[in-house]
């Protein structure tokens, strides 16, 4: 396995398979890795030849008083991962190489950046769009693969490469989960042993809004308190928001016409924690 460092170096690398004729699939991570970014990693590979993943805790998308510094790190651990997927590169700049001095272009995506995460983390979306075109430059992938787990990163990636007439596919993964539910998340490291009781409560509230619309209950608000209930008996989180949003414009919605997305967000003491699930009214 490769592992580059250099922007020009990963030019050489995608222009020389490129030049072969055959496919870069692209998984670009904080690294930390877990089985849900291995899902990826395999998800990627089924849709081209040459398997590129990246690790780049990027600065620019934490916000003041975040977790950049303490975001848990382990090269050793996750290079290892990564090759025993069978990728062909890992592409590990650091921040001097992706943010030189002088640096000052960002690319904003509008509108769905606003509602959920945009309220507590309103820099959050420029940091991860930059990052990802900057990614996507030195890449070159045909197809890249991310996480539904992110709900909002993946519509926000989806419209910045339309927007952008940038030709490459991007593809959404599903939630892989631990065996109690919670989402797999690099932060789970972080929660306290008895925080992980509250944590397990944003998949059990997700659950019981499922079978609540299943049920039949269309009201957005009814489904929004319903997981309120579940998520407030438990003490040790404090709820950032609980919403039911259009999967594309990722505005509020009322009531459940077609296809929705619930999507929450707690803190922890030293984690928040997101999770989702589709909502599909059948017919
Ligand atoms: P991160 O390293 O947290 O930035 O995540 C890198 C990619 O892995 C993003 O596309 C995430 O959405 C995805 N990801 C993180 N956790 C999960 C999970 N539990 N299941 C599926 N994908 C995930």
């Amino acid at each position: 396995m490769n592992i580059l460092h250099s922007v020009a170096d990963m030019h050489r690398f995608a222009d020389d398979v490129r030049r072969s004729g055959r496919r870069i699939g692209f998984v670009p991570t904080l690294g930390f890795l877990h089985d849900g970014h291995e899902s990826l990693m395999h998800i990627a590979k089924q849709h081209a030849d040459v398997l590129v993943v990246s690790i780049f805790v990027n600065p620019t998308q934490f916000g003041p008083g975040e977790d950049f510094k303490t975001y848990p790190r382990d090269f050793e651990r996750d290079s290892s991962i990564i090759e025993t997927v069978g990728a062909d590169c890992l592409y590990y700049p650091d921040v001097s190489e992706m943010y030189p001095a002088g640096y000052q272009t960002t690319v904003s995506v509008r509108d769905v950046t606003r509602n959920l995460c945009g309220f507590s983390r309103p820099t959050h979306f420029d940091g991860v769009s930059t990052v990802v075109a900057k990614l996507f430059n030195a890449v070159k992938p045909h197809c890249a693969v991310f996480g539904q787990k992110d709900f909002q990163q993946l519509v926000v990636i989806k419209r910045m490469v339309r927007d952008l007439n940038m030709d490459i596919d991007i593809i959404g993964a599903p939630i892989v989960r631990e065996a109690d539910g919670i989402a797999m998340s690099s932060r789970n490291k972080n929660l306290a042993p008895e925080e992980c009781a509250a944590a397990r409560s944003l998949s059990r509230a997700l659950d019981a809004v499922c079978s609540s619309m299943q049920a039949g209950e269309r009201s957005a608000r009814a489904l929004i308190e319903l997981a309120r209930g579940i998520i407030s008996a438990e003490t040790l989180g404090r709820i950032d928001y609980i919403k039911v949003c259009d999967t594309e414009t990722l505005q509020d919605v009322e009531l459940l016409e077609r296809e929705a997305v619930m999507a929450i967000a707690v803190f922890f003491e030293k984690a928040r924690l997101i999770d989702n699930t589709v909502l599909c009214v059948e017919g």
